[in-house]
């Protein structure tokens, strides 16, 4: 059957392979990649590379870095006694931003959801739970310990299964929980709400 040359195909494919990417966008993106000035191509496959090679998951919190530490996990002027649980990086972006927040983070990568298949075990919540003991059993040696655990999940189903999940997870610990909810609309995305919203939500949060 009748194709584009080979290298055009292998782009085509892998191009498809992108989040919302059909087989119809995929092609329109590589003809438009190999048509393209030389330099723009170019470019965007060298920052495809260094953004691969130089990025990886912060040892503690688990948002992305270039080293093992993150900067708000290497930053000694944040408060590491509260641990803001959020889905994915673009949530600790989105509170950063608002500036209501100076504690640290814990990205899970997902949300706990048996409707798609995702189970407790895929997310990072073991680590979450293993940071946090791991934190009280190191208090006796002076180190401060954990003791609030903020659940910024979106407030979807999924979010708030995944928080009443770690609510009950982490409670027997002895640890405050508290679940952000004042102002965020029911089913809305923790990255999508606006600054002030998110300031508030995080000020205004409850125990859960
Ligand atoms: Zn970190």
């Amino acid at each position: 059957m009748f194709s584009y040359p080979r290298a055009m195909r292998r782009l085509i494919n892998e191009l498809s392979k992108l989040p919302s990417i059909g087989e119809k966008s995929a092609t329109r993106l590589a003809y438009h990649l190999v048509t393209a000035h030389n330099a723009d191509s170019l470019n965007l496959a060298e920052a495809i590379k260094l953004a691969k090679t130089e990025t990886i998951l912060c040892r503690e919190c688990f948002f992305l870095s270039a080293n093992t530490l993150c900067e708000i996990c290497s930053d000694h002027t944040r408060d590491a006694t509260q641990i803001c649980v959020v889905e994915k990086p673009a949530d600790v972006v989105a509170i950063e931003r608002s500036g209501g927040y100076r504690g640290r983070y814990h990205v899970l990568h997902g949300l706990w959801s048996p409707l798609r298949g995702i189970s407790p075990g895929e997310i990072k919540i073991d680590e979450l739970i293993t940071r946090i003991v791991g934190d009280n059993q190191s208090n006796s040696s002076g180190t401060i310990s954990v003791n609030e655990v903020v659940l910024a999940t979106s407030t979807t189903v999924e979010g708030d299964a995944t928080a009443l999940y770690i609510a009950n997870a982490v409670s027997k610990y002895g640890i405050k929980v508290s679940r952000i909810a004042q102002g965020i609309p029911k089913g809305g995305d923790v990255e999508y709400a606006d600054d002030l919203t998110l300031s508030h939500a995080i000020e205004g949060r409850k125990n859960f």
